[in-house]
């Protein structure tokens, strides 16, 4: 029997020369390691978001200082900042545009509730228009806070089962939205 280790991100079971785990495992670890975050920042948070990229704090530690512009080459969406009610739809569309697996950061409290701006052209929330999947409160939240954020998506990514994306339950969150699920028909 081989000695069983865990590094982390992979138990695993070592013998001479080669290890036994799981695919869901590896798969989970080489996803966390390798996200590409498209930010999408519109005001003060966005400005937290920049001083989290910068040295001090420095998002390369994760691999992820290749920020994605582009949607189809990006699978971590980080929404910092006010979202308005015109603004909401593009938002949308650049979601919509990432490819399956993609997950959402939502990051301070305008875009998580509209914060303070409790008005008629604000979106109240942007998980009123896409699903989120972790929330990082304050106004703003400081880089360490957007930092926990990030682990916290790490956390998921690292154990989300890959049959995940093709559940009913994933298939009835996204119909809730009334988008269609990219991987749905794949199967
Ligand atoms: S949550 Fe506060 S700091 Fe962030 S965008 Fe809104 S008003 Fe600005």
């Amino acid at each position: 029997m081989g000695k069983i280790t865990s590094d982390g991100d992979v138990e695993a079971i070592n013998y001479d020369g080669f290890q036994l785990t799981k695919l869901d495992k590896v798969i989970g670890a080489a996803r966390s390691n390798s996200m590409w975050p498209l930010p999408f920042a519109t005001s003060c948070c966005g400005i937290e978001f920049m001083a989290t990229m910068g040295s001090n704090y420095d998002v390369a530690r994760f691999g992820m200082e290749r920020m994605s512009f582009s949607p189809r080459q990006a699978d971590l969406l980080i929404v910092a900042g006010t979202i308005s009610k015109k603004l909401g739809p593009i938002l949308r569309q650049v979601y919509e545009q990432m490819a399956e697996p993609k997950w959402v950061l939502s990051v301070g409290a305008c875009a998580n509730t509209g914060g303070i701006f409790d008005t008629y052209s604000v979106l109240q929330g942007i998980d009123r228009i896409i699903p989120v999947d972790v929330y990082v409160p304050g106004c703003p939240p400081r880089p360490e806070q957007i930092l926990d954020g990030i682990m916290n998506i790490h956390e998921l990514v690292k154990n989300e089962s890959l049959r995940r994306r093709y559940s009913d339950q994933y298939k009835d969150l996204m119909s809730n939205y009334n988008i269609e699920s990219n991987e749905s028909d794949e199967q």
